[in-house]
C-alpha cells in the first residue's frame, strides 16, 4: 500500500513511522525544509521518499498516485495535495484514524474504548477533567489527540480508556473510526476560513457520531441547537446537559447545584460554588465530563473529589495573580468571540478586557455588546483594531481605550483598572498577528502584569 503523509510535525513523523513499520510504502510531505522538521530525524525513511521544501502536491510524489492520503492535525484544506486526493477519490484519513481504527476490530469492538470530545469551545477542559476522571477509575487511560499529545504514537491495547480531544479538522475526514462515547460541547462559528462555511463546520463536528452503534453514548448540550440537530439521528443512548434547564434524562443546574436526572428523579451532585472552573460555561465542561464519569463506573463522591479539586487549565481563565486588589486572568486561549463572552459572563465584579489580534473573520458585535454590559473599559489592540473599535462604537461600550501594541495594552489595563476589577485577557482573536500562539501571548500578559502590578 502507497500512503502519503502530509505534514511533518509530531504527528505526522509519527504517523510516517507507524505505516513504515506496517510494511506500507510511505511518502512523507511538508512545505518547510528538512532543516526546519525536527520530528523526522528519528525515521528511516529512505530519501527519495521525503518530500521536503516543496509544494505539496501527489504530482511531487513519483510513481503511481498513493491508495491513501493521511493528514496530519491543522493543515489546512486549499493545501494541493488534499483538493487533489478529494478530485481523484483517494481516501483521506485524519491521525485519529490511523491510531485508533486498527485496535477495534470488525465491530468496532476493541480492548479499548474512546472517549472524543468535540466542541467548538471546552474542548481542552472537558477533554482534561474526563481524562482525570479516568485516571480516578484507576484503570488505565490516556489523553492524547488534539491537546498536544499525537495519538499515532500510542499503543491504543495498553489502554482501558483513550480519552481524545478531536477537532473539526480531524473529524471532518472520519472513515470508519467509532467513536462509543462521544461528546459534543457546542457548535458556534469557527474556522469558517478552513471549512468554507458553517453548515460544513458542524457537518464535520457532527461525525463525530457517524460511526456510533446503539449501545454506544452521546453526551450533548442540549442549549446548543446545532448539537441537537447533529444528534436527531444517532442510534446510541443520549445524554443531555443544560446550564438554563434540568432536562428530563441529563444534567442541569437548579439552584446553585449540578443535579442529575434520571427516571423522572433527580439527584444533587455537586454544588457549583464548590468548584474551582467559573462561569456557566465551565460547569457545562463539568456536567459533560461527569456524564462521562458516571458511565466510567465512578460514584458520585469519586465524581465530587475529583471535579471538585480541578483547576483551570494554563491559558484558559487562569488567574495569574491579586495585585492591589485586581484580579488578573489570562484567559489568552479565547480566539473567538463566543469563548470571550463566556469568559465575560463568568465575572460579578467590573472587569477591564483585552480584546484584540487576529480577527478570523468572525463578526465582532455580539462580543463587544457582552463587553458593554460587563467592562468598565475596553483595551483594544492588534490588527483587528479598526472592526473591535467600530463594533465598540456601534453598541455603545463606555469606555474604549486603543493600544499601539499588546505591552501597551497591558500598560493600559493596569492603569485603567481599580480594586475590585478583573483584567481580563480574553481577546476573541487569535494571536498570530504579534505571537507565534496563544501561549506565547498569555506567557506575555503573565509576566508583563507581575512585573507591572506585582511590583
Ligand atoms: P478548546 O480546546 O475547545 O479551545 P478550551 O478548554 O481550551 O477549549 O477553552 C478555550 C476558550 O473557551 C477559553 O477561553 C475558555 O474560557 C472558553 N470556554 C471553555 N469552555 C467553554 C464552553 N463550554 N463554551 C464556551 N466557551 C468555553
Amino acid at each position: 500500500m502507497k500512503v502519503v503523509v502530509i505534514g511533518a510535525g509530531m504527528s505526522g513523523a509519527a504517523a510516517a513511522a507507524k505505516l513504515e513499520e506496517k510494511g506500507a510504502l510511505v511518502y512523507l510531505m511538508d512545505a518547510k525544509e528538512k532543516a526546519e522538521l525536527p520530528f523526522i530525524r528519528e525515521l528511516s525513511l529512505p530519501e527519495e521518499q521525503m518530500v521536503f521544501g516543496r509544494e505539496m502536491s501527489l504530482a511531487n510524489v513519483p510513481g503511481e498516485p498513493p491508495d491513501l492520503v493521511v493528514l496530519s492535525p491543522g493543515v489546512p484544506p486549499k493545501v494541493r495535495a488534499i483538493q487533489e486526493a478529494l478530485a481523484d477519490g483517494i481516501r483521506i484519513w485524519s491521525e485519529v484514524e490511523l491510531a485508533l481504527t486498527d485496535g477495534q476490530g470488525d465491530k468496532g469492538a476493541g480492548g479499548f474504548t474512546v472517549v472524543g470530545v468535540t466542541g467548538s469551545n471546552g474542548k481542552t477542559t472537558t477533554t482534561s477533567l474526563i481524562g482525570a476522571l479516568a485516571e480516578s477509575t484507576g484503570k488505565k487511560s490516556v489523553v492524547a489527540g488534539n491537546i498536544g499529545v499525537p495519538l499515532t504514537g500510542l499503543v491504543p491495547d495498553e489502554y482501558d480508556f483513550i480519552v481524545a480531544e478531536l477537532s473539526s479538522f480531524q473529524l471532518a475526514f472520519l472513515d470508519k473510526l467509532r467513536i462509543p462515547i462521544a461528546v459534543l460541547l457546542n457548535v458556534t462559528p469557527d474556522h469558517l476560513d478552513w471549512h468554507g462555511s458553517f453548515e460544513a463546520y458542524a457537518a464535520a463536528k457532527g461525525r463525530i457520531l457517524q460511526n456510533q452503534l446503539a449501545g454506544d453514548v452521546c453526551v450533548i448540550n442540549g442549549d446548543c441547537p446545532v448539537c441537537r440537530r447533529l444528534s436527531e439521528q444517532v442510534r446510541g443512548r443520549r445524554i443531555v446537559f443544560s446550564s438554563t434547564t434540568l432536562p428530563d434524562s441529563g444534567w442541569g443546574l437548579e439552584r446553585g447545584w449540578i443535579v442529575r436526572r434520571c427516571d423522572g428523579k433527580s439527584r444533587k451532585v455537586v454544588p457549583v460554588d464548590h468548584l474551582r472552573l467559573k462561569g456557566a460555561h465551565n460547569w457545562e465542561n463539568v456536567m459533560a465530563a461527569l456524564a462521562v464519569g458516571e458511565e466510567m463506573g465512578l460514584s458520585d463522591e469519586d465524581l465530587v473529589g475529583v471535579v471538585g479539586g480541578f483547576e483551570a487549565v494554563r491559558h484558559r481563565q487562569e488567574v495569574v495573580g491579586t495585585y492591589n486588589g485586581v484580579v488578573y486572568v489570562n484567559d489568552s486561549k479565547a480566539t473567538n468571540p463566543d469563548s470571550a463572552i463566556k469568559a465575560l459572563g463568568s465575572y460579578t465584579g467590573p472587569i477591564v478586557l483585552l480584546a484584540g489580534g487576529r480577527n478570523k473573520g468572525l463578526d465582532m458585535i455580539g462580543f463587544m455588546k457582552a463587553a458593554k454590559d460587563r467592562c468598565r473599559c475596553v483595551v483594544i489592540y492588534g490588527e483587528a483594531t479598526k472592526e473591535l473599535r467600530e463594533a465598540a462604537a456601534e453598541v455603545g461600550v463606555l469606555r474604549t481605550v486603543v493600544a499601539e501594541s499588546f505591552a501597551d495594552a497591558v500598560y493600559a489595563a493596569v492603569a485603567e483598572s481599580e480594586a475590585g476589577d478583573v483584567v481580563l485577557l480574553s481577546p476573541g482573536c487569535t494571536s498570530w498577528d504579534a505571537f507565534k500562539n496563544y501561549e506565547e501571548r498569555g506567557d506575555c500578559f503573565r509576566e508583563m502584569v507581575m512585573r507591572l502590578a506585582g511590583g
